[in-house]
């Protein structure tokens, strides 16, 4: 714990023609199953480091919805995450990266062996096997609250409610799509514009 989790992070094209990268690679120099240590009563579980693959532009969507007219009851949440093949396609890209990464000098010096997938796990289907078994959710949800002009935009440009005087929405749920990194940020800026949008003032104003 005297460093920082997550040291390292690198933003990655899993094929060269996509103008943005698509996948988010972590480093991280601790192993998250690490368990308190009591010498001579617990053996110590030894050296590891993580790596992870991120998927920054997902093709799968899932939906909120409704469950009741009554605002208090929660909302329906699917996630719906590795619904299209193509995301599982683009993480199988990032494994691969990261294995090359990882099989390069110096970095390969430190690395004894490949405890998770594993050497053996190689083809699509094994790996397709062990990243639905492996993943987990980010925690950077969008959308739902779409900025746009055509049908399906609940926000104008403006992050004005479509048919309703009055009222915005100003969060991540605005964003139309993923941006390809993290949420936080690109929130905060939105709520930053919103706020001189709200006054009538221009960004260059503001600045
Ligand atoms: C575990 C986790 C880790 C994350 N890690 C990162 C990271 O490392 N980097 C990164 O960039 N992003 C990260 N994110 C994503 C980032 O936190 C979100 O994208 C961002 O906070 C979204 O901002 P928001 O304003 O849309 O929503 P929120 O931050 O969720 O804000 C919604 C606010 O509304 C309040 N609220 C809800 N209901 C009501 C109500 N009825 N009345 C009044 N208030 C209400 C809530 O209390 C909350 O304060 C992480 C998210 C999670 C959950």
């Amino acid at each position: 714990m005297a460093n920082q989790a997550l040291t390292a992070l690198a933003f990655m094209r899993t094929r060269p023609e996509i103008a943005r990268p698509d996948v988010q690679l972590f480093f991280n120099p601790v192993r998250m199953d690490a368990e308190i240590w009591f010498p001579l009563v617990k053996p110590s579980q030894g050296h590891m480091l993580e790596a992870y693959v991120e998927l920054l532009r997902p093709e799968s969507r899932g939906e909120v919805t409704l469950a009741s007219t009554d605002p208090a009851v929660a909302p329906k949440i699917l996630l719906n995450i590795l619904d299209r093949d193509e995301d599982l396609a683009t993480l199988r890209r990032g494994v691969r990266m990261m294995r090359n990464i990882y099989a390069t000098r110096p970095l390969a010096d430190h690395i004894v062996r490949e405890t998770y997938p594993g050497p053996d796990t190689q083809s699509d289907n094994a790996l397709d096997a062990y990243l639905r078994n492996a993943a987990e959710i980010g925690h950077h949800p969008v959308g739902t609250c779409a900025m746009g002009t055509g049908p399906a935009a609940v926000v104008d440009p403006q992050l004005r409610v479509h048919g309703l005087e009055g009222l915005r929405v100003v969060d991540a749920s605005i964003m139309p799509e993923v941006p390809s990194g993290n949420t936080n940020a690109p929130t905060i800026m939105i709520a930053e514009k919103a706020a001189d949008m709200i006054r009538g003032r221009s960004t260059v104003d503001a600045v």
